[in-house]
C-alpha cells in the first residue's frame, strides 16, 4: 500500500517551529517510504482565520524544500485540499452517523451550556456535555428542525468501557470511555469542526499515516470511534512530542523564538534550521549531526522519535548555523551578507571593500543578524578606553602606544597606492628597522583605528578597509588622546 502522509495546518498566522517540524517529519516519512506528501489547509474555524496565512504556509514549506505532491495549488485526485471548499462534503456523513445512532442533533444554546458548565464547576466537576438532546424524541427533533432552530451535531460517545489504540511513538494508549465528551461534529454555521473534518478528510484522501502534534493524543479515541462507525480503516498514528524551549517553557511569540520567520529575519539559514529541527525530538541512531534533506530522508525512522518533549536550544541552532555559513560558497556568502553590510554602510561615500570584508567575516559569522554589530566600527569609531592598549603578551600599554603610533603615521601617510599588501610591506619594513616586536606595533595600531579588542582581520586589513583618509584621521585622534592622558 502506498504511504500517504499529510500536513494539515490551520492558517492562523506565522508558521510555528513546532508546525515546521511536524511538516518535516510527515514529509520525510512519505519520501522515505516512496509515498506521497499531501498539504491540506484546515480553515474551518473562521474566527481564527488570518488573511495571508495560507501564503505564509506555502512559502515556508517551499523555502524549506518540502514540496507537496498534492495540495491546493498543485491539485491531485482527492481535492479540493482546502477544507472550506469541501464544506458540503461533511454534513451527509454526519447525517449518516445520526442514522446509525452514533451522533445526534443538539439544540442547546450557548447560554444553557454556560449555565450547566458553571453548575458543574461549582460542584467541583469538569463539565462534559450531558447528552441532554440525545433524549429528545424523533418528533421533537423534527419539529425543531422544521422550525429552523439552530443546531449542532454531536458525536454520541459511549460512556462505559475503554477505548484503546496504538501510536507508533507513544505505544498503546487506553482511555476510559466516560472521559470522552460528545464533541461537536458540525457547528451551527454548518462548518465541520476539526474533530470531524480531520477524520473525514484523512479517510477520503487516503491518508495512511497521521503525523501530528501530541495535543491530539487524547482525542484520537473519539476519532477512532468515528472510523469504526463508518466501517473505515483506521490510519496509523504518529504523534509528536511538543517542541519546547526548556523543560518547562514553550517557545513563545513574545520571546521571538516561536516562528520560522523570526529565525529567518535574524539571519539563520533555512538549511541549518531544518537540519537542527529534524534532530529536536528525533535521533538518527548514530552520532551524525549534519544532514542534507536527502540524507534526512535516507536516515529518517519513526523508531528514533523520542517521547520526551524536544528541547529547541537556540545556542545549538546557532552552532549549526555557523557551520552552514562557513560551508557556503564564497560568492553565495557575499550575496547573502551584502544587505547586512548595506544596513551599516549605506549612504557612506567610501564604503569598505565588501568582497574583502566578506572574506574576513565568513568564518566569523554565526548568524547574519550579528554582522552589522561586528562591522559597524568601520563606519564609526566606537567609544573605547585607553586600557585597551594594554596587552601583557605584546608588552604594550597606553604609555608605549603613543610613540609607536607616531612612528607609523608617516609610513602610512607616505603610501599612495592604498592596497593591503603595500600597507603590510611598508609597516613591516618600519617595524624591522625599529627593532621592535611585531605585536608591540600592530596591537596598538589596530586598537587606535578600530577601538576594539576583537576585530575581523588585523591592523593591515582594517586600515585597508577604512581607506587612507579615515585611517590617518583615526590615528591622529588616538595620538592626540594619548598625549592628553
Ligand atoms: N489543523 C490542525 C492544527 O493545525 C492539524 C492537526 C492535524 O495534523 O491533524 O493543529
Amino acid at each position: 500500500m502506498e504511504v500517504r502522509t499529510r500536513f494539515a495546518p490551520s492558517p492562523t498566522g506565522f508558521m510555528h517551529l513546532g508546525g515546521v517540524r511536524t511538516a518535516l517529519y510527515a514529509f520525510l516519512y512519505a519520501r522515505k517510504n516512496g509515498g506521497r506528501f499531501i498539504l491540506r489547509i484546515e480553515d474551518t474555524d473562521q474566527e481564527r482565520y488570518v488573511e495571508g496565512a495560507t501564503e505564509v504556509i506555502y512559502d515556508t514549506l517551499k523555502a524549506c524544500g518540502m514540496q507537496w505532491d498534492e495540495g491546493p495549488d498543485v491539485g491531485g485526485d482527492y481535492g479540493p485540499y482546502i477544507q472550506s471548499e469541501r464544506k458540503d462534503i461533511y454534513l451527509p456523513y454526519a447525517e449518516e452517523l445520526i442514522r446509525k445512532g452514533k451522533a445526534y442533533y443538539c439544540f442547546c444554546t450557548k447560554d444553557e451550556l454556560d449555565e450547566r458548565r458553571r453548575a458543574a464547576e461549582s460542584r467541583g466537576e469538569t463539565f462534559k456535555y450531558d447528552k441532554h438532546c440525545l433524549h429528545l424524541s424523533q418528533e421533537e427533533v423534527r419539529r425543531r428542525l422544521d422550525a429552523g432552530m439552530p443546531y449542532v451535531i454531536r458525536q454520541n460517545a459511549p460512556t462505559e468501557g475503554e477505548s484503546s489504540y496504538h501510536d507508533m511513538v507513544f505505544g498503546d494508549i487506553s482511555m476510559p470511555n466516560d472521559t470522552l465528551d460528545d464533541m461537536v461534529l458540525i457547528k451551527q454555521d454548518g462548518m465541520p469542526t476539526y474533530n470531524f473534518a480531520n477524520v473525514i478528510d484523512d479517510h477520503l484522501m487516503g491518508i495512511t499515516h497521521v503525523i501530528r502534534g501530541m495535543e491530539y493524543l487524547s482525542s484520537t479515541p473519539k476519532y477512532d470511534l468515528l472510523y469504526e462507525a463508518f466501517g473505515w480503516d483506521i490510519p496509523k498514528y504518529i504523534h509528536l512530542p511538543t517542541v519546547m524551549r526548556d523543560a518547562s517553557h514553550k517557545l513563545s511569540k513574545r520571546d521571538g523564538d516561536a516562528y520560522y520567520s523570526d529565525f529567518i529575519s535574524k539571519g539563520y539559514l533555512t538549511e541549518a534550521l531544518i537540519n537542527y529541527l529534524a534532530l529536536v525530538g528525533w535521533n538518527p541512531g548514530d552520532d551524525r549531526e549534519f544532514f542534507t534533506m536527502d540524507e534526512l530522508i535516507e536516515a529518517f525512522d519513526v523508531k528514533g522519535i523520542n517521547k520526551a518533549p524536544g528541547i529547541f536550544d537556540v545556542n545549538k541552532l546557532t552552532w549549526f548555523n555557523a557551520h552552514y555559513i562557513r560551508e557556503l560558497p564564497f560568492e553565495k556568502y557575499l550575496e547573502m551578507v551584502t544587505p547586512w553590510f548595506d544596513s551599516v554602510f549605506d549612504g557612506m561615500e567610501n564604503k569598505p571593500d565588501y568582497r574583502r570584508l566578506a572574506e574576513l567575516m565568513q568564518g566569523r559569522t554565526e548568524v547574519f543578524g550579528l554582522v552589522p554589530g561586528m562591522v559597524s566600527f568601520l563606519r564609526q569609531m566606537p567609544e573605547y578606553g585607553d586600557d585597551l592598549y594594554f596587552n601583557k603578551k605584546m608588552k604594550t600599554s597606553a604609555e608605549t602606544a603613543g610613540p609607536v603610533l607616531e612612528m607609523i603615521r608617516p609610513v602610512l601617510e607616505g603610501i599612495d597606492d592604498w592596497k593591503e599588501d603595500i600597507i603590510h610591506d611598508r609597516v613591516m619594513e618600519k617595524i624591522a628597522e625599529s627593532g621592535m616586536k611585531n605585536g608591540a606595533v600592530l596591537w596598538p595600531l589596530r586598537i587606535a583605528i578600530s577601538g576594539l579588542a576583537n576585530t575581523p582581520g588585523g591592523a593591515f586589513e582594517i586600515a585597508y578597509l577604512l581607506g587612507k583618509d579615515e585611517t590617518l584621521h583615526r590615528l591622529d585622534a588616538a595620538i592626540a588622546r594619548l598625549k592628553k592622558a
